[in-house]
């Protein structure tokens, strides 16, 4: 994906046309567009066998007119500060369209975690946390993981955080273990958010997710437990893809034979019982719904005029360029935008934050709970939108998400 243009090129022309269709003024625009602070810090490492490397990190707070900045921290080789960007700014409009009360951020390290020991990462996080201690806070930003990162990296981060502060302060990131302050129900909640706005979309044309056929691009945090849902929701998962490559079972593949061998192997490829399949040729399965739960820029103008299911819902940020938006819509897709698909995993972590600040923890069932009732709400209010205006799903979020952080901007004014 290295020749794809940045995902900010993405990420300005979705703005740019909410901002159309809302008659913003080009002052507002940018005002819109613009993040609020950014911060690049050098990270350097001593490694395991005692040479120096030094790495970039960055932290952007896009947005914070509704509340603190919030957003994940991304450990990839493909990290840069236009990355960054875009995935704070694509922090806001989620928050905003689930009606969570935060802004939008996102931090970033340019390093490949393959490569490195888990004790080389833990320096690597304790550091990039240290230099951005400025920033980050409970009350000001909110970490949690994102690809490359996990509840592990969320334990380092607290603990840098707390030592330095000299006491225990779980409300600083969220998505980190059970053990120190984690949420139930925090490590499955994207994926759970992507099945239930895909019931909702389904649900709108009479249907379920039960008996539909389901590929899924991407088998790691998302894209795994979504496979595990759509299966134990009755849908049948065709085909399931990593960087490696894919594999393909169209009577269903068996989800918790082939989490066994991702245990054992690191990779779906050379799942027994199933043929091998690239990843462009799962884009085009004939399936009811695909799930890109891998990375930017995959549905492009050159992949997208092959899709043939007809609901795409975004498990990942940033999979679909404006192009491939336009080909898809011609040809009848159907497409829950990122912000959308994937806010489940943001609105447990505010949940989580929550849980913290009142330090009293709530049992599953009330987190599954309030999560499907969010996801429901938010999706319902996109799709009468798209239908009242005839707008795409795409189109409808990011006005309801950009129109409510004008609204907090400017019922709030400026100062001085
Ligand atoms: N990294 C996730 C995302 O992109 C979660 C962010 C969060 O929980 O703050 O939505």
């Amino acid at each position: 994906m290295t020749s794809a243009p940045s995902p900010i090129v993405s990420a300005y022309a979705q703005l740019a046309a909410a901002v159309r269709h809302l008659g913003y003024d080009e002052g507002l625009h940018q005002h819109l567009r613009t993040p609020r602070r950014e911060l690049h810090v050098a990270v350097p490492l001593r490694t395991d066998a005692g040479d120096l490397k030094l790495f970039h990190g960055y932290r952007v707070q896009h947005n914070v007119s509704r509340g603190p900045g919030k957003g994940g921290l991304r450990f990839s080789r493909d990290v840069d500060i236009d990355e960054v960007r875009a995935l704070a700014m694509w922090m806001t409009w989620k928050c905003a369209v689930v009606d969570i009360p935060y802004g939008g951020a996102k931090g970033g390290v340019t390093i490949d975690p393959a490569e490195h020991s888990a004790a080389e990462l833990e320096r690597v996080t304790r550091r990039y946390t240290t230099e951005i201690m400025p920033l980050i806070g409970p009350e000001t930003d909110i970490m949690a993981p994102d690809m490359g990162t996990d509840e592990q990296t969320m334990a380092w981060v607290m603990d840098t955080y707390s030592t330095s502060r000299g006491h225990t302060i779980p409300a600083v990131v969220t998505g980190k273990p059970i053990a120190i302050g984690g949420s139930l129900g925090r490590a499955v909640a994207t994926s759970a958010g992507v099945v239930h706005v895909t019931q909702s979309a389904l649900e709108a044309q009479g249907e379920k997710v039960a008996g539909k056929t389901v590929a899924v691009q991407g088998f790691g945090k998302v894209g795994s437990h979504a496979a595990a849902i759509y299966a134990a929701r009755g849908a049948r998962v065709v085909a399931v893809s990593d960087v490696h490559g894919g594999v393909r079972d169209d009577a269903g593949l068996d989800i918790d034979r082939l989490f066994a061998h991702v245990a054992a192997a690191g990779t779906v490829v050379g799942f027994a019982d199933a043929d091998p399949i690239t990843n462009a040729q799962m884009l085009a399965m004939d399936v009811d719904v695909l799930v890109p739960a891998a990375m930017e820029n995959v549905l492009t103008a050159e992949t997208a005029p092959t899709v043939r299911a007809r609901l795409v819902v975004e498990g990942a940020n940033g999979p679909t360029t404006p192009e491939a938006d336009a080909v898809m819509e011609a040809n009848g897709i159907t497409v829950i935008p990122d912000i959308l698909a994937n806010a489940g995993g943001v609105v447990v972590s505010y949940f989580e934050w929550v849980q913290a600040n009142q330090v009293y923890w709530w049992t599953a069932q009330e987190i599954d709970e309030r999560l499907e009732q969010r996801m429901v709400m938010a999706y319902d209010a996109v799709a009468e939108l798209a239908r009242r205006d005839g707008l795409s799903l795409r189109e409808a979020a990011n006005v309801i998400a950009v129109k409510r952080v004008a609204e907090a901007h400017s019922i709030r004014g400026l100062y001085p």
